[in-house]
């Protein structure tokens, strides 16, 4: 994922690479092919990049734990600024680039981003009915016919406990 930018002309340029998750140096959860859309705003002293990346990820449900095929599609924004000291000025989205610079890789930072693009919380459908605490079945095929309280089962012994000390 290298584009030269040794004879860049200023202006706007586009970019698409489409290639396997293996040769990103990205594994689980993702897998086959990713797709990444880059369009370069190029000044004399600096780029502008946005990124456009669409992946496919396989997770594990968080409430039925099932595995589940989901496709991220994430944006990113990177500033590559020539001839300045590279400093840290506390922002990840600035690179700085000696003014000879004649290529970006974009390897690392679709990776991190790709990594970023994952989500907190997995869920395989937004209503997922999770699995029944009491007999593990899957609610999302069914009702599995055990009484459900509405109250959390780790409370239990506490209640229990109250109701003998009010005989
Ligand atoms: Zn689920
Ligand atoms: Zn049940």
């Amino acid at each position: 994922m290298i584009i030269k930018i040794a004879n860049l002309s200023e202006g706007i340029h586009e970019y698409k690479f489409n290639d396997t998750i293996e040769n990103t140096g990205l594994t689980e959860p993702f897998f086959g092919n990713f797709l990444l859309n880059v369009k370069l705003a190029k000044t004399h002293n600096q780029i502008i990049l946005n990124g456009d990346l669409k992946l496919n990820a396989r997770f594990n449900c968080d409430r039925c734990a099932a595995s589940y095929d989901s496709i991220i599609n994430t944006g990113y924004k990177m500033v590559y600024l020539f001839g300045q000291h590279a400093q840290d000025n506390g922002s990840i989205d600035v690179t700085y680039m000696s003014a000879d610079a004649d290529k970006i890789d974009l390897a690392n930072d679709v990776r991190d981003y790709a990594v970023l693009s994952i989500p907190m919380k997995k869920l395989c459908k937004e209503n997922c009915k999770g699995l029944c605490y009491k007999c593990g079945k899957d609610l999302n095929e069914g009702d599995c016919g055990c009484e459900k309280e509405n109250f959390d089962e780790r409370w239990k012994p506490l209640i229990e406990n109250k109701k003998t000390n009010y005989k």
